[in-house]
């Protein structure tokens, strides 16, 4: 192969176009947006006047994918790695708090000692829940252990925000992929990653530098309205500015949402269900001494807002799995939200009749819906549809919900299916 285009420039194209330079190929990334990043990215909100991320990304020490590629780019520093794996958690209901403090080894002692787990346990409620990684069928997560405590007050949190799905619904062996590689390996593989300045700076822009360094373009607004495929190959692409031949030897990775690639490519079986998540961003400077202070995090439960966020000027809530709220007003969602905020932070109850500038981020199709069947429509990279063509996306069939270090993961496989051709 001599010149590779990649299509998408989101972290499944991006990881795609740093392996396939690293084996030596040519490389052209396509990005119909003016930023790179796709889901995953930061800009400036001008009603905020503060750079914030589109939605809260939390990264745990075990996303193996992840931190190769953050070692990869030269971004080890833009990121905040806590050195023990601290789990926050408040109930809003009751006022309770606690800590899940899981010890570094992978023999978890921990599950015995009252104050690194979730108070009023018992450790056979742990047995059940580490039984979850071995569930094979399609038993949703609220049906995988004894809805008790432990489930309230860990796994139903957890589970939400890894698979972006209801419980009801949500598929147990994708969380128990998800805690095959964090929980059951021990604490040091959970400790949480958050970038210091935003996404873009740590995931994204060194990305597309290193891809630069080795002589790749990225080019953006660039959307790729079509592909020819002519005697079970792709000829061409049409970008803004025409046809863009692809030669004998070149080939193509589609890295873009399923309902693009679904339009891009007649006849591809794609994941077609999505779930919202809602970011709250409020203008209000945490204070470092304060619940989120050596965190940086905090769960939420029995309350709208899920987890709470410690940011640069501000702090962000994340509602997951929000079909059912997405289209409510953005004051309403910001007022009904913030007396949780003022809550987890410990501020008087006065400081809930006054809400701060806020920005809500709805992102409408944040993920496919982690379900059954939802789980059988996700295609491999290598693809019938066109010899010369890989597919990437957290989307396809990495065995993980949609999550950075999945889509990571299937740019790193597209790449060695384009390089196999
Ligand atoms: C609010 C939110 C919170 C999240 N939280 C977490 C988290 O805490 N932890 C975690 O691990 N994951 C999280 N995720 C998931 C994670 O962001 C995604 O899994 C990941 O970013 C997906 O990357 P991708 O490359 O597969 O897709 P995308 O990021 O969607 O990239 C696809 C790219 O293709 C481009 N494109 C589309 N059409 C075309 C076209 N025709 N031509 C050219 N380019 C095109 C798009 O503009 C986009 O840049 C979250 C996602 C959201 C939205």
């Amino acid at each position: 192969m001599t010149h590779v285009h990649v299509i998408g420039a989101g972290l499944s194209g991006l990881s795609a176009a740093l392996s396939l330079t690293a084996a030596g190929r040519t490389v052209t990334v396509h990005e119909a947006g003016s930023a790179a990043g796709g889901r995953c990215r930061s800009y400036f909100d001008k009603e905020l006047g503060l750079r914030i991320d589109n939605g809260n990304h939390l990264l745990l020490s075990g996303n193996r994918a992840a931190r190769a590629y953050i070692a990869e780019v030269g971004a080890e520093n833009a990121f905040e790695t806590a050195k023990r794996a601290v789990f926050p958690f408040m109930d809003l209901k009751t006022g309770e708090r606690w800590s899940v403090r899981p010890n570094s080894g992978r023999i978890p002692w921990w599950v015995l000692t009252a104050g690194r787990r979730v108070p009023e346990t018992r450790l056979s409620d742990y047995l059940g829940m580490a039984r979850i990684v071995r569930i094979r069928d399609d038993t949703p997560v609220a049906d995988s252990m004894r809805r008790g405590r432990l489930y309230w007050r860990l796994l139903e949190p957890i589970a939400v925000a890894a698979l972006n799905t209801s419980s009801q619904e949500g598929l147990a062996r994708l969380l128990g992929a998800v805690m095959r590689e964090t929980l059951l390996r021990g604490g040091k593989a959970c400790r949480a990653m958050l970038p210091k300045e935003g996404l873009s700076e740590g995931l994204i822009h060194p990305a597309v530098a290193t891809l630069q360094g080795r002589g790749a373009e990225v080019r953006l607004n660039s959307r790729i309205a079509d592909m020819t495929i002519e005697g079970g190959r792709i000829t061409a692409l049409r970008g803004p500015e025409g046809v863009i031949a692809v030669g004998p030897d070149d080939a193509v990775v589609l890295a873009v949402p399923p309902w693009v690639a679904a339009d891009l490519l007649p006849g591809l079986i794609a994941p077609d269900a999505f779930e919202a998540i809602l970011n709250i961003h409020y203008r209000y400077a945490a204070d470092p001494g304060g619940p989120l202070g050596k965190t940086g995090f905090i769960g939420l439960t029995s309350g709208t807002a899920e987890w709470l966020f410690k940011k640069p000027g501000h702090v962000s809530v994340t509602i997951s799995a929000a079909n059912n709220m997405v289209d409510d007003a953005a004051r309403a969602i910001a007022s009904l939200v913030w007396p949780n905020v003022v809550d987890a932070l410990g501020l008087p109850a006065s400081a809930k009749e006054t809400l701060p500038a806020y920005r809500v981020v709805k992102e409408k199709r944040a993920t496919f819906t982690a379900t059954a069947r939802q789980e059988v429509r996700r295609p491999a990279g290598r693809t019938a549809h066109a010899s010369n063509l890989a597919l990437a996306g957290d989307w396809t069939d990495t065995g993980l919900p949609a999550t950075i270090e999945g889509a990571i993961r299937s740019g790193r496989s597209a790449a060695d299916v384009v390089l196999t051709l």
